[in-house]
């Protein structure tokens, strides 16, 4: 609720340590130069959160907190396995004790072993230290084991928004049915028929007119050409932007 693009940059800076990021490479988030104790202390430094002579110790602490032993503070990014370098991004995240993480796509470059592993990382942390994070993710099965509520995003705009548990098992717009239809079930006993859109997803820079969703909706009508649907709550805290529902 608060609008944070005219702060100025002493405003910013206080609100940066409440705000953390988790990018998706983290090969390329990493600064190659540096090694592991300067990644993850240098948020303390910025910040003044701790005297310089502690920083080391409360570097190690926050490696052991993402299962990361202390000899590998003089170490630089390139030694460690995909695995390991998110959990040094996810300490330097931790070290100054935001409130908020965006994790933006976190596991999509991983292995699927190493997957599982960071994201119950993740979720132990967020219990730990009373965390909020704004997950993104293509994978919705790890949408679904991770968040407590989802929005499925269209071209840039938020089509459907609701809680988790509400949104798999009452998909109402129909991107999203569309979407969780394609996800695998493991059962090669259950059947389920999966919805193919025609088309290609159109230029975000030239979106289609009204509705962005029209030329590929199997249920549009002449209406969703011309006029573009509002996010309205349909009940139970369930926001939708369709024509149709
Ligand atoms: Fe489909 Fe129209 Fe609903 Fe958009 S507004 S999702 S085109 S039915």
């Amino acid at each position: 609720g608060r609008d944070i693009t005219n702060l100025n940059s002493g405003e910013m800076r206080r609100l940066r340590r409440e705000m953390q990021i988790i990018f998706q490479d983290p090969y390329g988030s990493l600064n190659p130069r540096m090694k592991v104790e300067s990644i993850v202390g240098e948020g303390l430094t910025i910040h003044n959160i701790i005297p310089r002579k502690e920083r080391r110790a409360e570097v190690k602490r926050l490696l052991e907190t993402v299962g990361l032993r202390e000899d590998v503070l003089f170490r630089y990014p390139h030694e460690f396995s995909g695995g390991q370098r998110q959990r040094i991004a996810i300490a330097r995240a931790l070290a100054v004790k935001p409130k908020f993480i965006v994790c933006d796509e976190p596991v999509s470059s991983l292995d699927v072993s190493v997957q599982a592993q960071i994201i119950n990382l993740l979720l132990t942390l967020q219990e730990e230290f009373k965390l909020t994070y704004l997950f993104i993710s293509h994978d919705l099965r790890v949408v679904r084991h991770i968040s407590d509520r989802v929005s499925v995003m269209y071209l840039g705009k938020i089509v459907e928004l609701a809680e988790s548990e509400e949104l798999y098992k009452n998909p109402l717009h129909p991107y999203t049915q569309v979407l969780l239809s394609s996800v695998p079930i493991l059962d090669p006993e259950t059947k389920r028929k999966i919805i193919i859109l025609p088309g290609d997803v159109p230029s975000p820079i030239d979106p289609p007119s009204g509705c962005r969703f029209h030329p590929r909706c199997p249920i549009a009508v002449e209406r969703c050409k011309n006029e573009e649907p509002v996010l309205r709550d349909v009940g139970r805290g369930h926001v939708v932007a369709c024509h149709l529902v």
